[in-house]
């Protein structure tokens, strides 16, 4: 049985398990204690749980768990290892590399950078979204203190060559920020092997509360130090000051250990689910385009343009499904995605485009019913476009001159 609305967005969030919510629970009422108090069994409770909790983080990253340091989210997380890095190494530097289709959170807190007297490179994708490492190297000069790429795109879900970056962030002894937001706990994520300094986690992202993420901050080979962004009570190795969210950081924890334990069978599962949907899609529609990479992408991530149909419309005439047009983080304005732009997809194909973001409870009724739907109503706005009608009659609607009366 089909139950509306179905929700299919979730890089913008995800519904959290009930699993994760039971461990939370007591947390909320009884289990009540400040982790930071030393003198009581209610803070040595809350301390413990939050231990745990750093465990299970640090074991699904293959971290060692006093890496991990908490923060309201993966907003926060970049914006500490960005400025935090920066302002730290300002002696040794002033330049910072990263890519034009990070996430806002990471771009803007570079534009703030920049204006306080930064140099800061933005790299290009290629067609796929992925960026080169040559780039990366070719980049780097006696002055960068930073490299900051995204493991996956939030938009298109492609996958960065990490590994390949965090090598060359080794060999030239440049410190290796990844905004791992929408990688973790979809695919295999490992600090030591992927040569990553500092990562930012979200738990909301992964089935977990909304509120809580985490910064990943190397502690050994080499050290990373990071000049804080809030004064306070010390907490979280003086990087973050604040008392602790403890049932956030126990949901996140449970988060963590369950994609640690599912996250195989969950990206095979999603990776057919997302496979059977494109094909329904590309088998029953013409001038339709997939964005992204084509097998190094997220298991559940689709986005596809649908020409001479506006993004905006699909989702008007798909009420009762969550989907994104774009990123949901940038719908606020209608600008065309910037992330499609700077793939080199024009504006007509990326203002045409769905994202489609399948997780942990969506089921194949489900996928089956939005592949229909999605169809059906790129038919109809098909059928009542005069553009779709003169390109069905071969004009060639780029050298046609409209006339204004
Ligand atoms: N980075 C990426 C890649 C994201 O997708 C998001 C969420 N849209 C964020 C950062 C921000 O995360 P949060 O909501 O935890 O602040």
């Amino acid at each position: 049985m089909l139950k509306f609305p179905i929700f299919m967005d979730n890089h913008s969030t995800t519904p959290m398990d009930p699993r994760v919510l039971e461990a939370m629970l007591p947390f909320f009422t009884e289990k009540f204690g400040n982790a930071a108090s030393r003198n009581h069994s209610f803070g040595w409770e809350a301390e413990r749980s939050v231990d745990q909790a750093r465990e299970q983080i640090a074991r699904l990253i293959h971290a060692d768990p006093k890496e991990v340091i908490f923060t309201s989210g993966a907003t926060e997380s970049n914006n500490l290892a960005i400025k935090g890095v920066a302002q730290m190494y300002r002696e040794k530097g002033n330049h910072v590399i990263t890519s034009v289709t990070e996430h806002k959170a990471v771009l803007d807190t570079a534009k703030h950078l920049e204006n306080e007297g930064f140099a800061v490179t933005y790299l290009p994708v290629d067609r796929d979204g992925l960026i080169d490492p040559e780039a990366v190297k070719s980049a780097i000069t006696d002055k960068t203190v930073l490299i900051s790429v995204m493991m996956a795109n939030n938009e298109i879900g492609s996958i960065s060559p990490v590994a390949e970056i965090g090598k060359i962030a080794k060999e030239r002894g440049v410190l290796f920020h990844c905004d791992a937001t929408q990688g973790v706990g979809k695919i295999p994520v490992h600090v030591q092997e992927m040569g990553i300094d500092l990562m930012s986690l979200s738990a909301h992202k992964m089935y977990g509360p909304k509120g809580i993420g985490a910064l990943y901050v190397r502690k050994k080979g080499p050290r990373v130090r990071l000049a804080p962004m809030m004064d306070g009570g010390g907490h979280e190795r003086g990087m973050r000051s604040g008392t602790l969210n403890v049932p956030g950081i126990v949901g996140f924890g449970a988060a963590c250990e369950l994609c640690g334990l599912e996250m195989e069978e969950e990206g095979k599962r999603l990776t057919q689910l997302r496979d059977r949907l494109r094909e329904k899609i590309f088998g029953q529609l013409e001038e339709v385009y997939l964005n992204g990479h084509p097998t190094k992408r997220l298991p559940h991530n689709l986005n596809i343009s649908f020409a001479y149909v506006e993004g905006e419309s699909l989702l008007m005439g798909l009420k009762e499904i969550a989907l994104s047009s774009g990123s949901a983080c940038t719908t606020a304005t209608l600008e065309p995605s910037y992330v499609l732009r700077a793939l080199g997809v024009g504006s007509d194909l990326a203002h045409s485009s769905l994202r489609f973001g399948l997780g942990r409870f969506n089921t194949q009724e489900e996928v089956d019913y939005v592949g229909q739907r999605v169809i059906e109503t790129v038919l109809r706005l098909r059928e009542m476009s005069p553009l779709y009608e003169m390109a069905k009659e071969g004009v060639d609607l780029k050298n046609v001159q409209w006339t204004q009366h």
